[in-house]
């Protein structure tokens, strides 16, 4: 049971305004073209969980221009790949006509925007770690004016187990991510709604045309306030208050200091509510103090947004413009300027998160930076992030299931930020994965997630992996580097003696797209695209054990490439039985696996 109570908030305004004049520094909002409506707060009956509080914050359109151009990719060793994740998010993209928390009717999310959302989301899955899935819901609407969207609304618990600080109030996710369990599993974490009008760039490559909005940056922007970048502090008439209309604090807010230091929750000097908070909320002069955040800060002190007149949405929970708006750290600003993608969000922002309480998904694992993808080289340098206090580093480089070699570095091989090593071990062209470790205090950590890589001669023919008709009779492999077919089988039902898997294990190159292979079971083909190919096969006099001497006519099929599996050994299937038949040409090698009786 949930009951309502009626609390003293003040409703951050979302409004997301083009300015049309070339101020630097936005002080005012200047149009409001559309406000959602003022969510009610709920506080649960044990008083332990508020939902519908979390401020609704914005990212603007920066009037700067000079910006545009600027390209800030993601952090270095990023793998756009489930595997490396250390958090998930859950998206659920609201339906056409679905309504979001605020009341704007929904549209059909574009799939292109759906993949730019997937994407910020796997970039902050890469950099926290939690093992309960963030949950965010997205709606794409049509909202009036120059709106440019709104995010907010998640659930606030205090007091839960594994929560670093007592009677303070966290954001869903960061909660869940302490306790190790979904405290509101019926809650989304946060809910982001964006202006279709809006003119979007939906890539994921950072390549934002001028006068276009990255949503991959904004996306990420948004993500970062559902994940507590934000705090209670807001200002309404002549006061500023705190805590949500309770006594509580949210965790954002306990590393908020004044200029001179003084935390801006310390009630005897910043009553709440008070006028005297209203006027440090205003001060151009409030600081979060963090040790993270300050480490990446050269150890000083992080300037807030604090503009004279108090910006709702934007006031207190960014990073102050005129610091950082030229840095690296621009991400959490409270504009992004057309035409820019950052796709990082610096140091700070992530010092500022560990300091809330979020675990870095990386702490004490390297990262792979290279190889990665398709490559030529088959004695490549192996490239990844330096960590803290390693004084050696381990690659290992597997094929499939199977370790080829590993090979151990010292600290020397690293210079500001990355190490690299060349080891000698030749590679042939197969699909490859390798990962990373670090010896920290004399014990080995954690291996870094795995990196996919493949060696390829480069053929530009069908793709390589594996392949199969359907209904499924014949399949094979194409090899890596894409100039041989690979394993070709056959399945044969024998009347009155089962069916057999017949594999022939010798590698058949394939010359203007067509391969094939006579004998006893002989088979051709011919790719007629990169990803279809069709042909024959048949058996001749072909003996099985226990069988006797079978043979077929001649069979069509066709095939599609399935995937881009690779069998562990290709050419020869070492723990098969290999048989050579007696009466043939005895060059040409098969094993028969017996499928059904
Ligand atoms: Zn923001």
């Amino acid at each position: 049971m949930k009951r309502k109570i009626n609390l003293f908030i003040t409703t951050f305004l979302i409004v997301m305004v083009t300015i049309s004049s070339q101020v630097a520094t936005r002080q005012t909002v200047q149009a409001q073209d559309f406000y959602p409506p003022v969510l009610e707060p709920v506080l649960s009956e044990d008083g332990l969980t508020l939902l519908n509080a979390m401020p609704t914050l914005v990212i603007l359109d920066d009037p700067d221009h000079s910006l545009q151009g600027v390209r800030i990719p993601p952090p270095e060793g990023f793998t756009n790949s489930p595997e490396s994740a250390t958090a998930t998010f859950a998206f659920t993209f609201s339906p056409a006509g679905d309504k979001d928390p605020w009341g704007q009717s929904c549209i059909a999310f574009p799939a292109q925007a759906k993949t730019g959302f997937i994407y910020a989301g796997s970039i902050w899955g890469n950099l926290i770690k939690s093992s309960v899935p963030i949950k965010i819901k997205a709606c794409w609407a049509s909202l009036s004016g120059s709106t440019l969207g709104y995010s907010g609304g998640g659930p606030f618990h205090r007091n839960f187990s594994g929560a670093t600080k007592t009677n303070t109030w966290y954001a869903g996710s960061l909660a869940n991510s302490l306790a190790g369990s979904d405290l509101g599993p019926t809650n989304y974490d946060m809910y982001i709604t964006y202006n279709k009008n809006f003119s979007w760039y939906y890539g994921t490559d950072g390549n934002t045309p001028p006068g276009k909005s990255d949503l991959v940056s904004v996306a990420l922007h948004e993500i970062a306030h559902g994940l507590n970048y934000m705090g209670s502090m807001t200002v309404s008439g002549t006061k500023g208050s705190w805590g949500y209309g309770t006594p509580y604090p949210n965790i954002y807010d306990t590393f908020m200091k004044s200029g001179s230091g003084t935390a801006l929750t310390n009630t005897s000097v910043y009553p709440n509510p008070s006028p005297a908070l209203k006027t440090i909320l205003t001060s151009n002069n409030i600081f979060f103090h963090g040790t993270n955040a300050m480490a990446a800060n050269g150890g000083n002190k992080v300037k807030m947004y604090a503009p004279s007149t108090w910006a709702p949405g934007s006031s207190y929970s960014h990073l102050d413009y005129t610091t950082f708006k030229n840095t690296a750290n621009r991400l959490m600003v409270y504009a992004i300027s057309a035409g820019t993608s950052i796709h990082d969000p610096g140091t700070i922002s992530k010092g500022l998160l560990k300091d809330l309480g979020w675990k870095s998904g990386t702490s004490n694992v390297p990262n792979p930076i290279s190889p990665s993808g398709t490559i030529a080289d088959k004695t490549p340098t192996y490239k990844w992030s330096k960590v803290t206090g390693a004084t050696q580093y381990r690659i290992q480089v597997d094929k499939g299931a199977t370790k080829v070699f590993d090979k151990t570095y010292p600290a020397s091989a690293c210079g500001a930020s990355t190490c690299q090593g060349t080891p000698t071990n030749t590679l042939g062209y197969f699909a490859y994965k390798w990962k990373v470790q670090a010896y920290i205090g004399g014990a080995w950590k954690t291996y870094s997630p795995y990196m996919n890589f493949t060696v390829s001669g480069g053929g530009g023919g069908p793709k390589a992996g594996f392949w199969r008709d359907n209904p499924w009779w014949v399949e094979f492999y194409v090899t890596t580097n894409q100039a041989s077919v690979a394993n070709f089988a056959m399945y044969v039902d024998v009347t009155g003696c089962g069916v057999y898997k017949i594999t022939h294990t010798t590698l058949e190159a394939i010359a203007s797209n067509h391969f094939s292979f006579t004998g006893p079971f002989y088979a051709s083909g011919t790719f007629d695209t990169t990803t279809s190919a069709h042909g024959t096969a048949g058996l001749t006099s072909f003996y099985i054990a226990g069988c006797g001497t079978v043979s077929t006519g001649t069979y069509s099929w066709t095939a599609t490439w399935r995937n881009s599996n690779q069998p562990d050994i290709v050419g020869g299937s070492e723990g098969d039985i290999v048989i050579v038949l007696p009466n043939s040409e005895d060059h040409h090698y098969y094993t028969i696996e017996k499928i059904e009786p």
